[in-house]
């Protein structure tokens, strides 16, 4: 009888580690919001989570940030212009 209540407090003990671990596999992208578990890729970046789809999507941006950062120079270039021939 003794026997029988142990090993059912070890199982509820197992349950609990068990859902705890669960709770750290599992992971909210902080981009597209989608509730990961450890079968998807990502990294931490500070304390948010991200997965491996925004991550690349991320990357993309970054390798296009000069060309984008060039446009913007180019933009504000032009507005000055324009300001200057209105007179403004
Ligand atoms: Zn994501």
């Amino acid at each position: 009888m003794k026997e029988k209540l142990v090993s059912s407090l070890l199982e509820g003990k197992r349950m609990e580690a068990y859902a705890e671990h669960r709770t750290v596999d599992m992971n909210c992208c902080h981009l597209c919001e989608s509730i990961t578990y450890k079968k998807i890729p990502g990294k931490e970046i500070g304390e948010k989570w991200f997965c491996i789809d925004c991550l690349k999507k991320l990357k993309e941006i970054l390798d296009t940030l000069d060309q984008w950062e060039e446009e913007l120079a180019i933009g504000s270039k032009m507005k000055e212009q324009m300001d200057e021939s209105l007179g403004i």
